[in-house]
């Protein structure tokens, strides 16, 4: 890569400003991180730009927001030593450089002044302290003490100190590794893998909130189950979502094998990131199987079972959430609604599709009905071509029948067509049983088919019922 394209990166109008407002200051300054890599990786010119300086990062910004047309605001962050400016759709940070040591019970460093040595070995990995000079001197010039530059091309993710120490100092650089190794598509040097893995304990210190940001970052990926597999491989699956781990491995009884429902849902988990850019949903397909590892029985005559693990994995939701102090709001609720129902359309699939219960799938499912389709249509992984191309077609058929449905019948968010006031009316009741018992038949009914979802058939079918439970019309 030449000379003239590491200029390219910073040819706007911004980077010359940066360098006449440091010079002004007389303080040596880069563009660090993310911006240079995501650039040299040709993965387009980022809006995010780091830019570290021999000095106060806050004087530097404080002068280049007074250069900018609309002054825009300066935001301080005094206790980082950090300024933030936005400009246009760019977002400036400012960082003075510095030199940090670290406590050992706590990822958050003593820090220094320092120069950009210092600074670019405090770094998390070589691709990332990766800086470009904004100095009049040598303006563009790339400036790559470890050799980040050949770890691009390698598609190598290594430390530019010694791996033990980076890691155990901040064990948040773990899952950083894992989400950078999933979202560049890159692999982790030996020696990382051994140092995680040594200092897998030391994840504890890092803080739940930014442990699930990395997750999600994961989640979002192309392919998850390149993080997901390395937090596997590792060792630290077993300490941030020990409910995966339990479902790996593969028991035999009686020449009987279940397959191993880790994999399998690191497969849905793909597969699902192929067609839905929900977040939720891919927690959803990451966790619809955890029910199964409490659930797993042997019996004789019918082999493996994992009896109401729907109804036990989305228990599990709640609690995995809590632990994690993950939202425990509708987001929640949501990964345990679609973990409930995730075996609904695949009973469906294997067997004829008949309008009844396609009619209950919509009734329970309501507006997450077409997230519940895509969520298990994620979810078939078998490899035997004749099975996947019937599942497959099945679940079109589902989807088209859930269209007619709708059409017809309006079962979702379903409003029942004769109200409880409107039975207590006709027959002169006060609150009671019977009403809870004739709105349910009349449900029932509608679901079944028996009558359509409208108030005229629906009324005569309430006189009918009522009948029958001994209740007479008053006359009007
Ligand atoms: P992205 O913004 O796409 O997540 P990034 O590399 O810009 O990627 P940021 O979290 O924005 O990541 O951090 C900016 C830079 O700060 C990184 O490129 C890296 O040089 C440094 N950095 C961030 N977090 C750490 C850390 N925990 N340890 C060491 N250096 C870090
Ligand atoms: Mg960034």
């Amino acid at each position: 890569m030449t000379q003239e394209f590491h200029k390219k990166a910073i040819q706007q109008p911004i980077f010359e400003l940066i360098r006449d407002s440091a010079k002004k200051l007389g303080q040596d300054t880069y563009v660090i991180g993310g911006f240079v890599r995501d650039y040299l990786l040709k993965r387009g010119v980022p809006k995010d730009i780091d830019i570290v300086t021999t000095g106060s990062g806050i004087h530097l910004a404080k002068e280049v927001a007074s250069r900018l047309s609309g002054k825009p605001q300066v935001s301080v962050f005094k206790n980082f030593g950090t300024a933030m400016i936005k400009h246009g759709d760019l977002e400036l940070e400012f960082v003075g450089a510095r030199k940090e040591s670290y406590h050992r019970d706590s990822r958050k460093p003593i820090v220094e002044d320092g120069t950009l040595e210092d600074d670019q070995n405090r770094r998390d990995f070589t691709i990332n302290a990766l800086a470009l000079s904004l100095n009049e001197g040598n303006f563009g010039k790339l400036i790559d003490p470890f050799d980040g530059i050949g770890d691009l091309d390698r598609k190598l993710i290594r430390t530019p100190l010694e791996p033990g120490i980076t890691y155990s100092d901040d064990p948040l650089r773990m899952m950083r590794a894992f989400r950078f190794a999933s979202q560049l598509n890159f692999s982790i040097e030996l020696e990382s893998l051994r140092a995680i893995s040594a200092h897998k304990e030391r994840i504890k210190i890092v803080s739940k909130e930014r442990i699930v940001d990395e997750l999600n970052k994961i989640l979002m990926c192309d392919q998850p189950s390149i993080g997901l597999g390395l937090m596997h491989q590792t060792g630290l699956m077993p300490i941030i979502l020990p409910e995966l781990t339990a479902l790996q491995g593969i028991e035999e009884v009686e020449g009987q094998r279940h397959k191993d429902n880790f994999w399998h849902t690191l497969e849905v988990v793909d597969n699902i990131a192929k067609t839905t850019d929900n977040l939720w949903l891919r927690w959803a397909a990451l966790l619809h199987d955890i029910g199964k590892a409490p659930t797993k029985r042997f019996h004789k005559k019918i082999g493996w079972t994992f009896h109401a693990h729907e109804f036990v994995g989305s228990k599990m939701v709640y609690k995995l959430f809590k632990r994690l102090r993950m939202p425990l709001n509708d987001k929640m609720k949501f990964v345990q609604k679609l973990v409930l129902m995730s075996s609904r359309p695949i009973i469906l699939s294997e067997d004829h599709v008949t309008d009844s219960a396609v009619r209950r799938l919509v009734f329970d499912a309501g507006d997450h009905v077409e997230d519940l389709m895509t969520l298990c249509e994620a979810d078939i992984t078998t490899k035997n071509p004749r099975k996947q191309r019937k599942y497959k077609n099945n679940f079109k058929i589902v989807r088209q029948k859930i269209i007619e449905v709708e059409e017809r019948d309006h079962i979702r968010n379903f409003q029942p067509p004769v109200t409880g006031e409107e039975i207590m009316e006709v027959f002169n009741l006060k609150p009671s049983k019977e009403i809870g018992i004739i709105k349910e038949a009349i449900k029932e009914a509608i679901l079944e088919g028996e009558i359509p979802n409208e108030h005229e058939a629906a009324f005569e079918f309430m006189l009918k019922k009522a009948k029958t439970l001994g209740l007479k019309p008053v006359s009007p």
